[in-house]
């Protein structure tokens, strides 16, 4: 068959299309069967698949390489320099990131600290603007209380259009407190509203010491005056409230110790008058009752008569005539004589019923009983509301004797009785 195939020419073309439907098979074969060493590694090389084969081929070539370059234990050394030195270099960029993370922490840090004291600040500002206009509105109601000299007028922040004089120019800090805050100047601001707080504490005090003042020859009149007690107390809290800038507080314990003072002037002002019309009643009762020549509570027994229901009473003799018949008309009315008490009273007596009875004795030497022209009656007359006293008011003067108007008003003495003639 093979000597037949080759002696023909037309055979390629004879046999081309034969070959092409039954002969390629057996050709193929024989010529794998006959091929070469790189053919072979090629073909073993694309059964493997992917990277590994790729790992391979550079595995293959590297080796055949460092084969070419080095030989024996200088490869082995030359692979542990390149691992040595990879893991160098491994550190190196881990040190390196760590180092970037950290600059990039402080960096966040040094941010976070830098906006934080921005914001603590500006809340610092902030809480200090509102402090200082808080303080500053303290201020005016301070010197409004002061100004107006009532602790009621706190409604209006406002300050008063007439400042007193210690508080003069007040407004005009204001205005500056004003614009200071506006331009977000706490620190100006504040400035300013600490010199108004000195300038009302100032005013406070001098309020204070003024008020305790006044009240020290008031006080001497009226020694009991509980409103003195009021001005001590509040003088001793405006300088507590001082001492603690407490400008509202000193002005209200300075306004209230200026009230209390002008409550004991005009105690002792009432009181006043009081001994002044009581010693003119009783100048006129000295003036009136002199007689003979006598001294007020110093007049001779024998110069003095007793009625003569009971010689124990010691008179100026018209006036023990007199209140014999007064007697007589008393005894006719109700059944016994009248009682009395006392009549005249040496100066001595007049001293001692003084110490005993201060409100109601006359200052020594100016009472009635001194010029032995005074009674002092019980038994019934002493009470204003009983039958004998309502008697004696209807007839007494009948007899030249007179409960006298003082002893029913200003002191209420409904026994005592003077002889007017
Ligand atoms: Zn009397």
């Amino acid at each position: 068959m093979r000597a037949a195939s080759r002696g023909s020419h037309a055979a390629p073309r004879r046999l081309r299309a034969p070959a092409g439907r039954s002969t390629a098979g057996r050709h193929s074969a024989a010529t794998v069967a006959g091929g070469d060493g790189i053919a072979a590694l090629g073909a073993v090389l694309r059964s493997v698949p992917g990277t590994p084969r790729q790992l391979v081929v550079t595995s293959v070539v590297f080796w055949a390489i460092a084969g070419g370059m080095f030989s024996g234990h200088e490869v082995a050394a030359h692979r542990h320099a390149v691992a040595a030195e990879a893991r160098r270099h491994a550190v190196v960029a881990e040190q390196a990131q760590i180092a970037s993370d950290d600059v990039h922490t402080l960096d966040r840090m040094a941010d976070a600290s830098r906006r934080h004291e921005s914001a603590r600040i500006l809340v610092s500002n902030r809480q200090a603007m509102f402090d200082t206009a808080g303080r500053a509105q303290k201020v005016v109601l301070a010197a409004s209380t002061l100004a107006t000299g009532t602790v009621d007028a706190f409604d209006d922040p406002q300050l008063p259009a007439d400042l007193p004089p210690d508080l003069a120019g007040l407004d005009e800090a204001l205005a500056r407190v004003r614009d200071a805050l506006a331009a977000q100047d706490a620190v100006t601001a504040r400035a300013l509203v600490g010199d108004m707080e000195q300038r009302v504490l100032a005013a406070a005090q001098t309020h204070a010491s003024t008020a305790a003042e006044r009240i020290v020859t008031d006080v001497a009149v009226v020694p009991d005056d509980q409103h003195a007690v009021v001005v001590g107390d509040m003088v001793a809290r405006v300088q507590q409230a001082a001492a603690v800038i407490d400008v509202v507080g000193a002005a209200q314990a300075a306004v209230s110790a200026d009230g209390a003072a002008t409550a004991v002037a005009q105690a002792a002002s009432v009181e006043r008058a009081r001994v002044a019309s009581s010693a003119a009643t009783a100048r006129s009762g000295v003036d009136r009752g002199a007689w003979g020549g006598n001294v007020n509570g110093k007049i001779p027994v024998s110069a003095l008569s007793s009625p003569t229901f009971d010689p124990k009473v010691k008179l100026r003799d018209d006036a023990a005539r007199a209140l014999d018949r007064l007697n007589t008309a008393f005894r006719a009315k109700f059944g016994r004589d009248v009682v009395v008490g006392d009549s005249y009273r040496s100066l001595a007596a007049q001293f001692s019923t003084k110490e005993q009875r201060p409100t109601l004795a006359a200052a020594p030497g100016t009472s009635n009983h001194g010029w032995g022209l005074a009674v002092d009656l019980t038994g019934g007359i002493d009470d204003a509301a009983s039958a004998q006293h309502r008697w004696m008011d209807a007839h007494a003067g009948e007899f030249g004797w007179v409960n006298p108007d003082w002893a029913k008003a200003e002191r209420f003495e409904p026994w005592h009785w003077e002889y007017v003639g």
